[in-house]
């Protein structure tokens, strides 16, 4: 399709599909968040135990056992063992993410994402263009070095300083220093370096894609000759170097499908495209 006048980031979805469609799945997204940290809060709060632990370690139900499965390499590498019930969370965890993609921990979980999105939507609105000086690959090598760390130390020394677990430790018992943590990473994605923290520097992001990598929910930019170059979806992709591919490489025999590790599925791309290019499939469809 012919290129457009461009207008505001968003408007001609909220045109064509109305506000709610255009934001549908940012705000299931908020609802899967704070749906987490509500089950979390509830036993604390008002004595209704649905779950008891925190995201690395967590029993639904007095049944069901999830455990972060970078969390247990961590503690396996500073020479602790899990018990049995710690393996088998493990074990239901990854079969999830390595179905459902890895970072759609950070999407949909992650309550880091809600404050890194506030800090995109902020740079925006104030007109900063800002780059980064960092390469997105540095958060493999931090990845690396949280996981040097344990043998030497004996220790799993990331989780001191790991502002998801912190932030999430805070909001149950009391934020302390944790806000000095989300306002500095805050600070930093608005100031410093756009998508700063989870797309240049986050560990635990950088695990998550690995994960992923072979998942089977993608996003599909099946009807990419509906394409009118707005834009927008690289404007709104957290990371924005997954799409091009995928929706420009028709020429050079690529299929539509966003086969990349670092795709989030957040479906924002899905939200903001007024021509509904993009959709959610399976890496055996396109
Ligand atoms: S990259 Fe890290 S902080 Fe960001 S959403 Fe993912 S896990 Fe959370
Ligand atoms: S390609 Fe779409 S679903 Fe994937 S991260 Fe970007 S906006 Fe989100």
């Amino acid at each position: 399709m012919a290129a457009q006048e461009k207008t505001a980031l968003g408007q001609q979805a909220n045109e064509k599909k109305g506000w709610l469609r255009a934001h549908k799945w940012l705000i299931l997204r908020r609802i899967s968040q704070l749906s987490i940290l509500a089950l979390f809060l509830a036993g604390p709060l008002f004595g209704v135990w649905i779950v008891t632990g925190n995201m690395a370690s967590s029993l639904t139900l007095d049944i069901l056992p999830l455990s972060d499965p970078y969390v247990m390499l961590q503690a396996l590498m500073s020479g602790n063992l899990p018990v049995m019930e710690g393996l088998i969370g493990v074990v239901i965890v990854l079969a999830f993410y390595l179905l459902i993609g890895g970072r759609v921990y950070c999407s949909w979980m992650c309550p880091v994402n809600i404050v890194t999105d506030a800090a995109a939507w902020t740079r925006r609105k104030l007109g900063l263009k800002v780059s980064s000086p960092f390469s997105r690959n540095t958060r493999y090598w931090l990845l690396g070095l949280t996981l040097i760390l344990p043998p030497i130390t004996g220790a799993i020394v990331w989780e001191l300083f790991n502002p998801v677990s912190l932030m999430f430790r805070g909001i149950i018992f009391g934020m302390g220093w944790a806000w000095m943590v989300i306002i500095a990473i805050f600070m930093f994605d608005v100031f410093i370096s756009q998508r700063g923290w989870c797309g240049h520097l986050c560990p635990v992001g950088a695990f998550y894609s690995l994960l992923g990598t072979k998942s089977l929910l993608r996003v599909s930019a099946s009807r990419r000759d509906q394409c009118d170059d707005c834009n927008d979806c690289f404007v709104i992709c957290p990371e924005p170097k997954v799409i091009r591919p995928a929706l420009k490489g028709a020429d050079k025999g690529i299929g539509p499908l966003i086969d990349e590790m670092n795709c989030t599925n957040c479906g924002r791309c899905i939200d903001i495209c007024d021509e509904d290019v993009f959709s959610f499939s399976s890496r055996f469809k396109s």
